[in-house]
């Protein structure tokens, strides 16, 4: 047996595991566990920017922050979670400039910082009684809050982690796949892992595990998720009893590419892009009638169906034009200063979503504008965690032993029902070093526990018998139906009657799956039986994120129920969570939103009343 023993693992070498391991191996031997080499995680995809309240152009605050990432989630937040997001990111920011990270620069030297989808400032002009469509009519005015790095912000702050842990001395475990937790008694004692390279499989024993897997965008057809996306950490915790919290949020990312899903980043409209429908019209005008092209992306992804449903697509099809020019930006006034902007400067900002146009779309977009449509692009679910990082294992917030969770596999739950751009990568830096924190002072409170004998048993066995299957149906096959189904009947919009057809399709796949085989029955390099594996973690989390969809019989952020079109506080203001009950069953509970209280005329009232979301 390979065996290895650390008091901290953590599986995922995204912005979130990097960060955590940045500050668990301060104080404790750490190792990454990865399987992509750390540098090719999803993090270095991400592109517009990462929000701080760092008011380097303008008047802003974390209060600011926290509201706009209170009602962005359509105030299924967890407030106090919320507000040390928003209060830590400043810190971290500049802890990762001083790591050396190279963010873009103002005139005066300071970190350049950008518009964002749903980031506001109050209007201090603003007055109820003024004309509509006026300046002083809009109650809050678009923030430049996204610190970023050109459109490559994502990169720059995994090249910038990464480097920091090899100088720390942080021991990597490159190309290694987690196939399983070891649970005793409802603690976690480590992890088992197959070596990519070579088929063998290792034990890692450890007093602290951190899953940090990433998102799970894969089991939609439409995505702008990389390939290795497929939720493996929530998934195989959830079949050892964990619950998923707030499954059914998951967030269609306005402009993808059309037909690919390859992202275009919000930075584009956030530098003054517009959206216009077959007609030539600004459509978002009608549906956000103030912060229009800069509203939250669950408003933006509604209105492109809703334009396409009316025949209002480009050519009566089902995409949108996304119009970066600068002769479009002037016309419409939109440039973050409101002056006047050129080609050179739109080339400057977002030279790699040119570039992805030029490439998969065959346009310049310098000259034309892009056809997209939304794109699956965000899990808000995932693992229930406190704000150490700690995996609950129920309602009453009480943590599984040794196992902690962050960033996008998490749900911590900062963006409850809908995220804002550019607040992922901050979730990542602020609860991924709270979680290394914890990590770290859990494993020196403590000495390491026995493992059972054989930990790697059950995975070996389940291997073994995957490889003697006989090919039947191509596994490829089940994976599209599953992600076709999800597109067509889990997407943007939903129903009772869809999600019906789409629970029972599920259930007819994680049958179909028990009987499909590889035709690769090697150990090295056998990524087919690793993507049949992975299949297996996208199964489960669709028929979670279904379960939760069926009994949310409202509408809220990105959840949106035709049958039940508004919000209903009095029913589900409230978390998800989701079970596993036996081989195609998921029970759902839910449990409270954490609010934050204030003192205000002798009385303790909330500090976020909930209000009807409008941009
Ligand atoms: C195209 C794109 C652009 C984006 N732009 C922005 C943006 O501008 N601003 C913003 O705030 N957010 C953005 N996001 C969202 C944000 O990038 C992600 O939510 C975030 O990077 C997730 O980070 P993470 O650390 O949780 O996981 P990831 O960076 O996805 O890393 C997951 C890690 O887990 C490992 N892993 C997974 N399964 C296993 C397993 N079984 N065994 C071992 N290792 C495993 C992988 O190897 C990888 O290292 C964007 C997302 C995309 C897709």
């Amino acid at each position: 047996m390979n065996y290895h023993r650390f008091d901290c693992i953590i599986v995922g070498a995204g912005g979130a595991g990097l960060m955590a391991a940045l500050e668990s191996s301060k104080r404790v031997g750490t190792a990454v566990v990865s399987k992509l080499y750390p540098t090719r995680s999803h993090t270095g995809a991400a592109q517009g920017g990462i929000a701080a309240a760092l008011a380097n152009l303008e008047h802003d605050s974390w209060e600011n922050h926290a509201y706009d990432t209170i009602k962005g989630g359509d105030f299924l937040v967890d407030q106090t979670a919320a507000e040390i997001l928003c209060r830590e990111a400043v810190e971290c920011i500049y802890d990762l400039e001083h790591m050396g990270l190279p963010f873009d620069r103002t005139a005066e030297g300071r970190i350049s910082q950008r518009r964002f989808g749903g980031h506001t400032k109050p209007n201090p002009n603003y007055d109820p009684t003024a004309a509509p469509g006026t300046e002083a009519a809009k109650p809050r005015l678009p923030v430049m809050r996204a610190c970023h790095a050109a459109d490559r912000t994502g990169h720059m702050i995994l090249q910038t982690l990464y480097q920091q842990c090899i100088k720390q001395g942080v021991t990597f475990f490159d190309e290694f796949h987690m196939l399983d937790l070891i649970m005793v008694d409802g603690e976690c004692r480590g992890i088992v892992a197959i070596e990519i390279a070579t088929g063998e499989l290792h034990v890692f024993h450890a007093k602290s595990v951190m899953l940090a897997t990433g998102g799970f965008g894969r089991m939609f057809k439409v995505s702008s998720n990389a390939y290795a996306l497929t939720g493996d950490g929530p998934a195989i915790a959830y079949r050892h009893g964990i619950p998923l919290q707030d499954m059914e949020f998951y967030q269609f990312h306005p402009t993808g590419i059309y037909r690919l899903g390859i992202l275009l980043s919000e930075a584009c409209r956030g530098d003054g892009g517009v959206m216009f429908n077959g007609k030539g019209e600004r459509f978002m005008e009608v549906y956000a009638p103030n912060l229009k092209d800069l509203a939250s992306r669950d408003v933006c992804s509604r209105s492109i169906y809703q334009e396409v449903r009316a025949g209002r697509g480009v050519d009566g099809k089902d995409y949108v034009y996304l119009d970066i020019r600068a002769e479009t930006i002037n016309k419409y006034k939109t440039s973050p200063t409101g002056g006047t902007v050129d080609s050179a400067w739109v080339e400057k900002r977002l030279p790699d979503i040119i570039d992805f146009a030029r490439t998969y779309l065959g346009v310049d977009p310098i000259k034309e504008p892009m056809p997209i449509q939304p794109t699956a692009h965000y899990a808000m679910g995932g693992l229930p965690t406190n704000l150490n990082g700690q995996v609950l294992r129920d309602s009453q917030g009480d943590p599984v032993p040794g196992l902690f969770s962050a960033g996008e596999s998490a749900c911590v739950s900062v963006h409850g029902a809908n995220r804002l751009g550019t607040n992922s990568l901050v979730d990542l830096v602020v609860y991924g070093r709270r979680t290394g924190r914890s990590m770290a002072a859990y494993a020196l409170d403590r000495e390491f526990k026995e493992l059972p004998s054989n930990p790697e048993g059950p995975t070996k066995s389940s291997i073994d018998s995957l490889l003697a299957r006989p090919r039947s149906e191509p596994w490829v096959k089940l994976r599209d139906e599953m992600q076709a189904t999800m597109m067509d009947d889990c997407g943007v919009y939903r129903t009772e009657e869809s999600l019906t057809r789409a629970r029972d399709k599920i259930a007819n796949l994680k049958e179909r799956y028990k009987s499909v085989g590889v035709s690769d029955k090697g150990s090295v390099f056998n990524t087919g039986l690793l993507e049949v594996l992975e299949l297996g973690c996208l199964l489960d989390l669709s028929e979670a994120t279904v379960a939760g969809a069926l009994a949310r019989q409202e509408s809220r952020g990105g959840h949106s129920r035709e049958d039940f079109p508004d919000r209903d506080d009095s029913r589900f203001f409230a978390h998800s969570l989701i079970w596993r009950a036996g081989d195609n069953q998921a029970n759902v509970t839910y449990k409270p939103v954490d609010i934050v209280m204030i003192e205000k005329d002798g009385e303790q009232v909330p500090k976020y009343p909930l209000e009807i979301r409008k941009y």
